[in-house]
């Protein structure tokens, strides 16, 4: 046993013990509200490699890129839903976002992500804005991403929403994404996120050569399929039927 005078040392010992717990039990409240998405995060991504083996024959691969389950695995899905839905913002399912509007499915925002095949040094441009959640995930892939969206709120929403969350390669304009962005065109890759009754011209005029697109056709809430376009670079355009997939409908400003 040590004789120190114990009074002041146990005393400021307390201090200290009660000053770091204090600390300890910040840290541990700030990580397990982390780790509660981190897992629920974790189960996303599982699922969503069931459902890959799942479709594996439609879509012609067992697994996707690495990159971009990673980009999944990362981009925070529950600051892009509304706030009461967050504790589901992990399931692989699409959840509304108001306006009559949808955040996609997170295996078909990954699997739509996978079939463009885009590189560090690519132009992308997105037709359907909404949350803006999958333009964070191709701004983690891209160089720069242009998305158009044709609610007004929702295009003001997803804006901030990226900006606030740092994702700065990612321009938002509020616009009839039929036209496509001719002033930031050709693109490398296209991906349109609504149901369109037919492959809009203007968009496949946008595609450099070489180019991809990925977009649902079909008539509104009826089977849409998803399609996978080709420009090859001679100009030359093939289309290929990926899945049946059920989005809402690509709308017109009149
Ligand atoms: N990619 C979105 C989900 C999009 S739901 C996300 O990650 O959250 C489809 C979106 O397309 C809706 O927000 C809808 O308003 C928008 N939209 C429909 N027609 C459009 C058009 N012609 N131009 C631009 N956006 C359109």
């Amino acid at each position: 046993m040590t004789t120190r005078p114990s009074s002041g040392w146990r005393a400021g010992g307390g201090r200290r013990a009660t000053v770091a717990s204090a600390a300890l039990l910040f840290v541990a409240v700030c990580a397990t509200a982390a780790d509660r998405f981190a897992s629920a995060r974790a189960r996303m991504i599982r699922e969503i490699e069931g459902d890959v083996a799942f479709t594996s024959e439609d879509i012609g691969k067992k697994t996707l890129d690495p990159h971009v389950m990673r980009a999944m695995a990362t981009v925070p899905r529950h600051l892009f839903v509304p706030s009461p839905l967050q504790g589901v913002a992990y399931e692989n399912r699409p959840l509304p976002i108001g306006y009559g509007q949808t955040i996609s499915q997170p295996y078909i925002v990954a699997l739509m992500t996978d079939l463009l095949r885009i590189g560090s040094d690519d132009t992308v441009l997105e037709v359907g804005t909404g949350s803006g959640y999958q333009a964070a995930v191709l701004s983690m892939l891209v160089q720069k991403v242009y998305t158009m969206e044709i609610v007004e709120p929702l295009a003001k929403q997803a804006s901030a929403r990226l900006r606030q969350l740092g994702y700065q390669n990612v321009t938002v304009r509020h616009a009839d994404g039929y036209n496509g962005w001719k002033e930031a065109a050709p693109f490398d890759a296209i991906i349109v996120t609504a149901a369109a009754s037919h492959i809009p011209p203007p968009l496949i005029q946008q595609l450099k050569p070489g180019g991809r697109m990925v977009i649902p056709v079909g008539a509104p809430f009826l089977t849409q399929y998803l399609i996978f376009v080709q420009k090859a670079a001679t100009g030359r355009v093939t289309t290929r039927q990926v899945l049946p997939v059920q989005f809402v409908p690509l709308t017109r400003t009149k």
